[in-house]
């Protein structure tokens, strides 16, 4: 009787702990099966060992036949240009780099049945104590609505923007000519209000021209002709192009070699200044916006002292910085500086004039290098913007220039 009181409370216990698991299994079951996200999970050797009904209909592939299959034949991702994804973007790969949570909102699917459908990705990687990647876990999200939607919406905004710059422009030169005392006669009064009239359609012709290169950048139709670019000379160049730009506005204008700063190259230590090659793969028109654009904040934003463009790299970098005396940002901004038609407000950045655009298409066009742009200030003592971009190799820049040259000469030679 004892006996079998025991064995009958083991047996209890070890029901209870097996419902309790299969409840638990259920519920996660519940769960997974509910989600509108695709859920998939892969194993050290990025075998798929579990897919919610989710990410079959995203990919394509039946839960049962998904399951014991190598991730890359059902999740087979491909950019924009319909190009398989190389390990270095694949957001399942670089895990093993970061050890932590990879986002795409890029990406595209290929399904099954050859169909492409707009996705976002989080790969998340399972470690063990040692840090070893023991499998990894991925949220799928369809956003191939969303996706179109916002290319319409790209669409719409580039095309009403091209078509309205045309009549500003015309507005804009009968008022110049208004204002033209060789061509018309008009009192003082009338000059003010055309001069008002003027500038406002200017800062309306800015705004349009920056809207239609933002709706460019967003959907990968802006211009680029990279090319093999040597940095420092680039920069040296452009600083001496806006030279005069800054000190119309009483500020002096330096160019820097070095993190340092202490290499100038506008003083009598000229001759001396060591200039390492840095070479970059990049479309010189597109950079001269960028950079362009950075000057002018600085100018716009700064009342005494100097703008500096600097230059500086390692092995893998070159390190491009503008930076000013001015004003300065306010610390809880900065982190929204590169979005959208976001323009610090204060009494300050009010009386002068801009779009907010400026910054998101530099980050844009840096982006589209790989490379990267952000910004470090202290109020009321100057802000310095940073743009990373790769590195080529000294071999590699030569062999990419003699590549150029022979493809000009072959085009010179078939005209
Ligand atoms: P905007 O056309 O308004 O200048 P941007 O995108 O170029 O648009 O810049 C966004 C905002 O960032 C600006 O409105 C300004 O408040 C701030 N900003 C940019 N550069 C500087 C700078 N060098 N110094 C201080 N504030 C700056």
């Amino acid at each position: 009787m004892f006996g079998f009181k025991q064995k009958s409370s083991k047996d209890n216990q070890e029901h209870v702990l097996a419902k309790s698991l299969f409840d638990e299994k259920t519920k996660s079951d519940i769960i997974l099966n509910a989600i509108d996200d695709g859920v998939v999970l892969i194993d050290a050797n990025k075998i798929i060992q579990s897919c919610n009904p989710a990410a079959a209909t995203i990919t394509g592939w039946a839960q049962k036949d998904a399951i014991g299959v190598q991730y890359d034949s059902v999740i087979k991702l491909v950019n924009d240009k319909n190009e398989a994804y190389q390990p270095i973007e694949n957001p399942f790969e670089k895990i093993y780099q970061s050890l932590a949570t990879v986002r795409d909102n890029h990406a595209n699917i290929v399904t099954n049945n050859n169909a492409i459908k707009a996705a976002d990705i989080a790969v998340t990687p399972l470690l063990d104590q040692q840090k070893n990647i023991t499998g990894a876990v991925a949220i799928i999200r369809d956003v191939t609505s969303e996706r179109e939607a916002e290319s319409q919406r790209a669409e719409f905004i580039s095309t009403a923007s091209h078509e309205m710059r045309t009549p500003v422009a015309a507005i804009e030169g009968y008022l110049a000519l208004a204002l033209n005392d060789k061509v018309a006669n008009i009192d003082q009064k009338a000059r003010e209000y055309l001069e008002k009239a003027h500038s406002s359609t200017q800062h309306l012709g800015k705004l349009f021209q920056d809207l239609l290169t933002s709706a460019k950048a967003e959907d990968g139709r802006l211009q680029n002709h990279p090319v093999v670019v040597e940095m420092g000379a680039y920069l040296e160049q452009l600083t001496e192009d806006l030279r005069f730009a800054a000190q119309k506005k009483g500020l002096n204008m330096e160019y820097l070699i070095g993190a340092d700063g202490q290499q100038k190259t506008n003083n009598v230590t000229n001759a001396k200044v060591v200039r390492p090659l840095y070479y970059c793969h990049i479309d010189p028109d597109r950079l001269r916006e960028v950079i362009t654009n950075l000057f002018d904040n600085a100018a716009k934003y700064t009342d005494t002292g100097t703008i500096s463009i600097g230059i500086a790299g390692d092995d893998k970098v070159v390190q491009i910085r503008v930076q000013d005396t001015g004003q300065g940002i306010p610390a809880d901004d900065i982190s929204h500086l590169f979005e959208k038609f976001y323009r610090v407000d204060t009494s300050a950045t009010r009386t002068v004039g801009g779009t907010g655009l400026g910054l998101f298409i530099c980050r844009k066009i840096i982006e589209l290098y790989n490379g990267r742009i952000w910004v470090e200030s202290q109020l009321n003592k100057g802000s310095t913007f940073y743009i990373n971009l790769p590195r080529l190799g000294n071999e590699k820049a030569q062999q990419l220039k003699s590549q150029e040259e022979s493809l000009a000469n072959t085009v010179g030679a078939l005209q």
